[in-house]
């Protein structure tokens, strides 16, 4: 961008010097020669400035972004401070609030994979079909319903200390 600003202002000196050179000639077709000449690069330096405007203009909006994007990464790091990725039963992890002075996790549960895409959604415990512990029952994520868990039918809310 300073090359540009650089060629916009040696355009402009050159155009001076040429005016300076006119104050001396009464010559009407050249004077006419030279000021569409200047008109042509002012101009073109406009057109720059524009450029350089547009430019400018972009730059100041991916910066926005550029601190959005960081304020939404720092709430989640701030997020990870207060909850933490733990192991429920048979290699199930969910992120439960870590709990003060030594008690034991308890719901609500949170999703790790809406966590990690910035988004907190509660897992719902969800019993085996019919009652039948030959179905699974669920950890139910409530935003993407694939992120759901399954787990052993037998599974009871109480062993998962909802
Ligand atoms: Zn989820």
């Amino acid at each position: 961008m300073s090359g540009e600003i650089a060629m916009a202002i040696s355009t402009l000196s050159a155009a001076q010097t040429i005016a300076n050179g006119l104050v001396a000639t009464r010559d009407q077709a050249l004077v006419l020669t030279v000021k569409t000449d200047l008109l042509q690069k002012l101009h073109e330096v406009q057109q720059t400035l524009f450029a350089l405007q547009i430019q400018n203009q972009e730059l100041l909006q991916r910066n926005r972004e550029l601190e959005q994007t960081n304020l939404e990464l720092q709430q989640r790091i701030t997020a990870m401070d207060e909850y933490e990725l733990i192991p429920l039963i048979g290699g199930v992890s969910v992120l439960a609030a870590k709990p003060g002075n030594g008690g034991s996790h308890r719901p609500p549960y949170f999703c790790y994979a809406c966590q990690q895409q910035g988004k907190k959604s509660p897992l719902h415990f969800e019993p085996p079909e019919f009652g039948d512990s030959s179905f699974h029952s669920f950890l139910r994520c409530q935003i993407e319903p694939r992120h759901s868990i399954a787990m052993p039918g037998s599974t009871t809310p109480e062993d998962l200390r909802f």
